[in-house]
């Protein structure tokens, strides 16, 4: 990437105007960036028969991409960036990505997401590459339900990646589990535990509508207020949100060294604190999870020279975020599955 501005000038942060809004005075600190929609795993709620190739499908961002459009959201004082996917670490120049967009002035978080393949051989690795929190999938502790879910016997190798995270010096770690009724709801107090003896954050996530999971949402849906009711029947108190968190609901224990989070879409007021915004591994804003296609940024990717008028572009289509989803009303927009847009 040409660096021919002084990048140091355009960090936006400390200036008042530097602010990504929305019409209804939501502020956007937060880019999931998807580097890929493949992914090796089968998850039964994303990607029950694996990825497919998709014919006609544009390239992946390559890392001279990533960096403009990092730079541009930074210039508008976005702080933290989530790579995502399908399954990130799948790109070969996954660590590249990673120093790149780590090394964007403005950029004071970077995040990653990860089915934990390869991550007990890489996470020092990863580590070292920028990447300062990570989130694991961990659906079930039991290895014939993992394998069940996700199509890979594979619980020890992520069991052992946690630890290498745990020893490679994240500031944050936490593990996210898919709520799935009559799947792993009968092991919510094995994984709360799991938590509780270790200092990391477990996120308990509601099994989320897609155009192509329909019936399994249908059967497997778990309202969030499931795990509420046990963490209190346990003695879990409710902890005041931080500024600028998510829509995470959290808990925590006196004797216990994590912590759980709850993301519930479904519940009331869910919209309300949405402070992220997503792009496509082919260089489309999402302005919602359950929103239609995207928006191509890509015309404006291909040289620096763009810069001012990806910036431009990028504020002016966050003005037009509509206030709420519509998964009430059975609308869950057009994406296929969360691997096609980074979940
Ligand atoms: N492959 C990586 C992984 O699984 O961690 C990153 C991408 S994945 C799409 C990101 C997150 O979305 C994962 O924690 C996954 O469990 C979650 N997810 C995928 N499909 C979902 C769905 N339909 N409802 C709720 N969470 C989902
Ligand atoms: Fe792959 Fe992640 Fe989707 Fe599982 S949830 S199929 S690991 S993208």
């Amino acid at each position: 990437m040409s660096d021919a501005r002084p990048r140091d000038v355009l960090t936006f942060p400390e200036r008042p105007d530097a602010q990504l809004t929305d019409s209804v005075g939501r502020r956007f600190e937060y880019l999931r960036l998807s580097l890929t929609d493949v992914c090796n795993f089968r998850c039964t709620y994303c990607l029950p028969e694996g990825y497919r190739k998709q014919c006609g499908k544009p390239a992946e961002l390559s890392v001279e991409e990533i960096g403009r459009i990092v730079s541009a959201f930074a210039r508008l004082g976005l702080w933290k960036v989530r790579l995502t996917g399908g399954e990130p670490t799948l790109r070969r120049d996954f660590d590249e990505v990673a120093r790149t967009v780590s090394s964007v002035p403005g950029i004071r978080r970077l995040a990653m997401t990860t089915n934990g393949y390869r991550l007990a051989e890489r996470a020092q690795a990863w580590r070292d590459s920028g990447v300062s929190a990570i989130n694991i999938s961990l659906d079930s502790l039991d290895p014939a339900r993992f394998s069940t879910i996700t199509g890979h016997d594979r619980l020890d190798e992520v069991l052992r990646g946690v630890e290498a995270a745990r020893a490679a010096g994240f500031e944050s770690i936490k593990l996210n589990a898919v709520l799935m009724r009559g799947v792993n709801d009968g092991e919510l107090e094995a994984m709360i535990d799991f938590v509780a003896q270790r200092d990391l954050s477990l996120r308990f996530i509601e099994v989320m509508r897609t155009n192509d999971n329909a019936s399994f949402f249908a059967e497997r849906h778990l309202p969030g207020q499931t795990v509420i009711d046990q963490l209190e029947g346990l003695g879990w108190n409710r902890r005041a949100r931080d500024p600028g968190a998510g829509p995470a609901v959290e808990y925590c224990h006196p004797q216990a060294k994590g912590r759980i989070g709850i993301i519930a879409p479904y519940s009331k007021d869910f919209c309300a604190s949405c402070n992220r915004l997503r792009i496509s591994s082919d260089g489309r804003l999402h302005l919602c999870l359950f929103g239609d296609g995207g928006l191509d940024l890509r015309p404006l990717l291909q040289d620096d020279a763009s810069e001012d008028a990806l910036v431009d572009r990028i504020r002016a289509l966050t003005a037009t975020k509509a206030p709420a989803h519509r998964l009430h009303q059975g609308n869950s927009g057009a994406t296929p599955h969360l691997a096609s847009i980074g979940g």
